[in-house]
């Protein structure tokens, strides 16, 4: 009945674009145009965690650090509109984003032979308090929707058991220190895989802000024995 009525309101008044209040044209929440704008901000990013750089290939920071990924492929950067496509889809529950956000998703990591013959997808977890409170976890759903369309396999391979400060507000190096020992991986799961799947990983997020959370988990996956950990994220922030 609520789904009728519902239909019978978006007759009357079709639902417009959230972000720029164009006609949607048949997309749901977002237009093709809104979409169509994601970008990097810069033409040079860094070969492994995907930050714009001035000159040379790999950053600053993950030359000090190298961190535990092998690299990041990205989206575009954490800039409007697709810092609002993201923050639609994780915290006003515009789950109906998923499917674009993984085709997306998609598009960016086919431009990458190197990462072809992974077959293994996981995803960074959520305390399940945290899910029960916003009802998902976004990078879960992505994960699967992206291994349903790139005809790979998904599996939980990561738990979270540390309840961890939000990194908000945290510097880069407070993050590194917030989320150490945070993710766990579940042998019981990663045992019953068979052992060529177990030797690489894509690892999908949302957002990658400094970094800190996909050094962790990739960490504890290469503990595991996997040798290569290839970051995938919507968005990378700049
Ligand atoms: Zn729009
Ligand atoms: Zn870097």
């Amino acid at each position: 009945m609520l789904r009728i009525l519902q239909n019978i309101a978006d007759f009357i008044f079709p639902p417009l674009c959230a972000i720029c209040g164009n006609d949607l044209d048949g997309e749901k929440v977002v237009c093709k145009e809104c979409f169509g704008k994601v970008h990097f901000v810069s033409n040079s990013q860094c070969r492994i965690c995907g930050k714009p750089i001035k000159s040379g290939t790999i950053c600053k920071s993950c030359r000090e650090n190298l961190p535990s990924f092998n690299f990041v492929i990205g989206c575009g950067s954490y800039v409007p509109p697709l810092s609002n496509i993201i923050k639609l889809y994780k915290y006003n529950r515009r789950l109906s984003l998923s499917e674009r956000l993984a085709r997306l998703l998609y598009s960016s990591y086919q431009t990458r032979g190197d990462v072809k013959g992974i077959k293994l997808v996981t995803w960074v977890p959520m305390r399940r308090a945290k899910i029960r409170e916003r009802g998902y976890n976004q990078s879960r759903i992505l994960a699967r929707e992206f291994t349903f369309i790139a005809g790979l396999k998904s599996v939980k391979l990561l738990r979270k058991v540390k309840n961890i400060q939000s990194q908000t507000k945290l510097s880069s190096c407070e993050r590194l220190v917030n989320v150490r020992g945070a993710f766990r991986v579940d042998y019981e799961i990663l045992n019953a895989l068979d052992s060529d799947l177990k030797k690489e990983v894509i690892l999908i997020d949302d957002v990658l802000t400094t970094g800190a959370t996909l050094n962790e988990c990739s960490k504890v996956l290469k503990k595991a024995g996997f040798s290569r950990v290839i970051g995938l994220v919507s968005a990378i922030s700049p």
